[in-house]
C-alpha cells in the first residue's frame, strides 16, 4: 500500500464515520475521493435557514422554513387516475401544515408518519396552513441537527443515492475533524481582508453571512488562480535560467530604407511595440511575446521590422500562417517589402516550396503553413519564429517550430483580444504588447443587426452601393446545408441564389473546401474587382485585405461568436470611406438579439472578448487548441481579474522566498 500522504486533506474519504466502500462510491461519482474534495465541493445554493417558522405564525405569501413531525401522509386522484395530489401534513405544537405536491405520487410514499421534517416554500393559504411544492428534507437520528437548522445551509450538488443532507452532513463531519488541520503556508501573502484557509473551508460551507460564502469563495479561488501563476512562473523561471538567446536586435542597415519607402508612416502604437520588440530580441533571454491588436491595426509590418533585424543579426526567420491563403498573401506583401533590399523571402506550405538558397546574400525570410514545421524544413540558423493568428494553433505546434533552431524568439501574434484574465493565465507564459490604436484615415464601421424579413431592403441596399461601384463581402456559416431544416443557410445555395440576384454583377465564391489555388483566384478576382460580391464561408475570418470592399452581410450571424463576428467585420472599412456591416438575426430569444447589439454598440475589440467570455467562456473564445485550461472550480476568468492579477504577485514572492532557502533555487516544478 502506498505511505499515508502527510495532508490529511490528501487522505481518502473512506476515513471518515460512515464512509464504506458503498458511500465512497457515490462520492465517486462527484469527483470526490478525498478529504479535500469533499472540502472543496462548492454548493450549488444556500438556505437561510436561520429563522424556523412556528406553523401558527406563518403568513400567506411568505417564504418559510418550518420544522414538524409527519402526522399524516397519502395520495388523492383524479379524473380516473390521470392527475393525483400527494399531501404530507406536519405539526410543530403550533398547528399543522399541509405540504401539497400534484401529480407526484411517490412524493408521499418518501415520508412516514413520526419522521421529523424540514420544508421549505411559499405559504399558499393559512386555512388550512399550505405549501404547494416545497423543498423537504428528513432530519434523522443523531446527525446533529444544528448541521441542517437553526443556520445558512449549503446544498451540495448530490448524486443518486447520496441527497444534499447528506453531503452536508459528511461536509460538517470532515470539517470539524480536519478543518484544524488544514495548512496554510501562504497566508501571510494573501490579502489580509480574505479569511484564512481554514475560515474560507468552513465559510464555504456554513456561512454565518452569505457574504462569507462568497469571501470564502475568493479566498478558495484565490488559491487556485495562485497555483495555476505557480506552475507558470515555475516554467517561466526555469526556461530563463537555461536559455540562452541569439542577439537578433540588429544594426538598422535594412530597417531604415524599408521604413523610408514604405508608403506610410508608422502609428505611434506601432513605434511603441516596436521598441519593446527590440528591446527583447537584444535581450539575454529568448523573446516570448504575444502581440495583439485589433484587425487592421497592422501587425504584419511590425513583424516584418522585427524580421529585418533579426537578418540584420545575421538570422533566419520563420513566419507561420494559418491557412494557406494567408502564407500566400503574407508571402507576397513580404517580398514585394523585402526584395528591392535583397532579403530572400521563400514560400513553405503543403503545395509549394521555394528555395532560391545559391542566391543568396542575407539570411532568408521563409513564410508558411504548418508545413513548417514538419521534417522538411531546417533552417540553418534560426533567430525568429513569428506565428501569426497564434490562437489556431496549439502550444505543441509553437514548440515544434520552436525546436527548429537553438533558443529561437518567438512572436505571436493574434487579432483576437485576450481579456486581461485570460491573457495572465492561458498565456502567462508570454509578455504582451499591445498596438491599441488603428492607422489614421481608416472609416470607422457601422453595424446593424437586422432580421430576416429586412432582408429584401437589405440586397436593395447591395445592389445600390453596387451601383456606386463599391463591392461586398456576404458571409454564411456553412458550406453546404447539411442537415435540412438546421435554418443554416449555406454558402453554395446562397450563392447561386445572390449570382442570379445580382446578375449582372459577378458573384465570386470562397469556402474552406476550395483548394488553394481556387482561393487565391477568387481572392485576386475580388481584389482585382472581377467580381463585386465575394459570398464566403468564415474563411475570411482571417486576414484577407480588399480595400475596396467596404459593405459586409452576414446571415445566421447568431451561430457566430461575438468575436468572431468583431474579425469578420474588420475586413471592411480599410478603404477610408464609410463601412456598413449588417448583420442578420435568426434568434428568437431577446438574449440572443441583445447579444449582437454589442457589436452595433462598440467597436472595442476587447469589451466584445470580454462580453464572449462572460457569455461563452474561454473554450469558446479562443477555439479548440488553446481550451486547455485546468477547470476552475471556485475562480471565475470572466470577473475575477483582481484575484487574477493579485495571483500573480504572490506566486512570484513565494517563488523568490523558495529560491533563497538555502538547498534550493534549481528546484521546483
Ligand atoms: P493586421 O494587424 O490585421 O494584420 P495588417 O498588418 O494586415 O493588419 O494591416 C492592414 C493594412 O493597414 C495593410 O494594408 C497595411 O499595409 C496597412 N497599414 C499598416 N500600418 C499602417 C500605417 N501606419 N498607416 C497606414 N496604413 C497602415
Ligand atoms: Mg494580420
Amino acid at each position: 500500500m502506498a505511505p499515508e500522504p502527510r495532508d490529511p486533506l490528501d487522505w481518502p474519504v473512506t476515513v471518515l464515520r460512515h464512509v464504506g466502500p458503498e458511500r465512497a462510491a457515490q462520492l465517486a461519482r462527484l469527483g470526490i475521493r478525498t478529504v479535500g474534495d469533499l472540502l472543496r465541493h462548492r454548493p450549488r445554493r444556500y438556505e437561510d435557514r436561520r429563522r424556523v417558522r412556528r406553523i401558527g405564525e406563518l403568513e400567506v405569501g411568505e417564504t418559510a422554513v418550518v420544522e414538524g413531525r409527519v402526522v399524516a401522509a397519502g395520495v388523492r386522484t383524479f379524473r380516473r387516475g390521470r392527475r393525483s395530489l400527494a399531501e404530507v401534513i406536519i405539526e410543530d405544537g403550533s398547528g399543522r401544515l399541509h405540504c401539497r405536491w400534484w401529480n407526484l405520487p411517490y412524493m408521499a410514499e418518501r415520508f412516514a408518519v413520526g419522521q421529523e421534517l424540514v420544508v421549505w416554500g411559499k405559504v399558499r393559504s393559512l386555512r388550512p396552513p399550505a405549501m404547494d411544492h416545497p423543498e423537504t428534507e428528513l432530519l434523522e437520528q443523531g446527525e446533529g441537527r444544528t448541521v441542517h437548522l437553526h443556520r445558512i445551509v449549503p446544498v451540495h450538488p448530490a448524486t443518486e443515492g447520496l441527497s444534499p443532507r447528506a453531503l452536508r452532513w459528511l461536509v460538517w463531519q470532515a470539517l470539524d475533524r480536519f478543518g484544524p488541520a488544514v495548512e496554510d503556508p501562504r497566508r501571510e501573502l494573501m490579502p489580509p481582508e480574505l479569511p484564512g484557509l481554514r475560515e474560507a473551508y468552513r465559510w464555504l460551507h456554513f456561512p454565518d453571512e452569505l457574504e462569507d460564502a462568497e469571501r470564502a469563495r475568493r479566498r478558495l479561488a484565490l488559491e487556485e488562480f495562485v497555483e495555476l501563476q505557480l506552475g507558470i512562473q515555475r516554467r517561466r523561471r526555469r526556461f530563463q535560467r537555461r536559455a540562452r538567446a541569439l542577439p537578433c536586435g540588429g544594426d538598422n542597415r535594412l530597417i531604415r530604407p524599408f521604413l523610408a519607402a514604405l508608403p506610410f508612416k508608422l502609428t505611434e502604437a506601432q513605434t511603441r511595440v516596436l521598441r519593446e520588440l527590440r528591446q527583447d530580441l537584444r535581450g539575454p533571454h529568448p523573446m516570448r511575446r504575444l502581440l495583439q491588436g485589433d484587425v487592421g491595426c497592422g501587425k504584419t509590418v511590425v513583424a516584418a521590422c522585427c524580421a529585418l533585424m533579426a537578418v540584420e543579426s545575421g538570422c533566419e526567420v520563420a513566419y507561420m500562417a494559418p491557412t494557406e491563403v494567408l502564407a500566400r498573401q503574407q508571402h507576397e506583401t513580404l517580398r514585394r517589402w523585402f526584395e528591392p533590399l535583397g532579403v530572400p523571402v521563400e514560400l513553405w506550405t503543403g503545395s509549394c516550396k521555394t528555395d532560391h538558397g545559391l542566391f543568396r546574400n542575407l539570411p532568408p525570410v521563409t513564410v508558411g503553413t504548418h508545413a513548417l514545421i514538419e521534417a522538411g524544413y531546417h533552417p540553418e540558423r534560426l533567430g525568429l519564429v513569428i506565428i501569426d493568428e497564434q490562437h489556431k494553433f496549439g502550444v505543441a505546434q509553437r514548440q515544434r517550430l520552436l525546436r527548429k533552431g537553438r533558443w529561437p524568439h518567438l512572436l505571436v501574434m493574434t487579432a483576437t483580444p485576450i481579456p486581461r484574465t485570460l491573457g495572465l493565465t492561458l498565456y502567462g507564459d508570454l509578455d504582451v504588447s499591445v498596438i491599441d490604436a488603428l492607422p489614421a484615415g481608416r472609416g470607422p464601421v457601422r453595424t446593424h443587426v437586422r432580421t430576416e424579413r429586412s432582408l429584401p431592403k437589405v440586397w436593395d441596399y447591395v445592389a445600390d452601393r453596387l451601383a456606386k461601384g463599391e463591392q461586398a463581402y456576404v458571409v454564411y456559416p456553412r458550406v453546404e446545408e447539411s442537415d435540412a431544416g438546421s435554418g443554416l443557410k449555406a454558402v453554395l445555395e446562397e450563392q447561386r441564389k445572390l449570382a442570379a440576384r445580382f446578375a449582372p454583377h459577378a458573384v465570386g465564391l470562397l469556402h474552406g473546401r476550395m483548394s488553394a489555388e481556387e482561393k487565391a483566384a477568387a481572392i485576386r478576382a475580388f481584389r482585382e474587382g472581377r467580381t463585386r460580391i465575394l459570398v464566403a464561408s468564415s474563411v475570411i475570418e482571417v486576414g484577407i485585405d480588399v480595400p475596396d470592399a467596404n459593405l459586409m452581410v452576414i446571415e445566421n450571424a447568431d451561430r457566430f461568436g461575438l468575436a468572431q463576428l468583431h474579425q469578420l467585420r474588420g475586413r471592411i472599412g480599410r478603404g477610408g470611406r464609410p463601412a456598413v456591416c449588417i448583420l442578420i438575426s435568426t434568434a428568437r430569444t431577446p438574449e440572443a438579439r441583445a447579444r449582437l447589439k454589442v457589436l452595433e454598440e462598440t467597436t472595442d475589440g476587447f469589451r466584445i472578448a470580454e462580453a464572449d467570455l462572460r457569455l461563452r467562456g474561454p473554450g469558446e473564445l479562443l477555439g479548440q487548441a488553446q481550451s486547455g485550461l485546468p477547470p476552475l472550480r471556485f475562480g471565475d476568468l470572466a470577473s475575477d481579474l483582481d484575484l487574477v492579477e493579485q495571483a500573480r504577485d504572490i506566486a512570484a514572492r513565494w517563488l523568490d522566498r523558495e529560491e533563497k532557502k538555502p538547498g534550493a533555487g534549481t528546484s521546483g516544478g
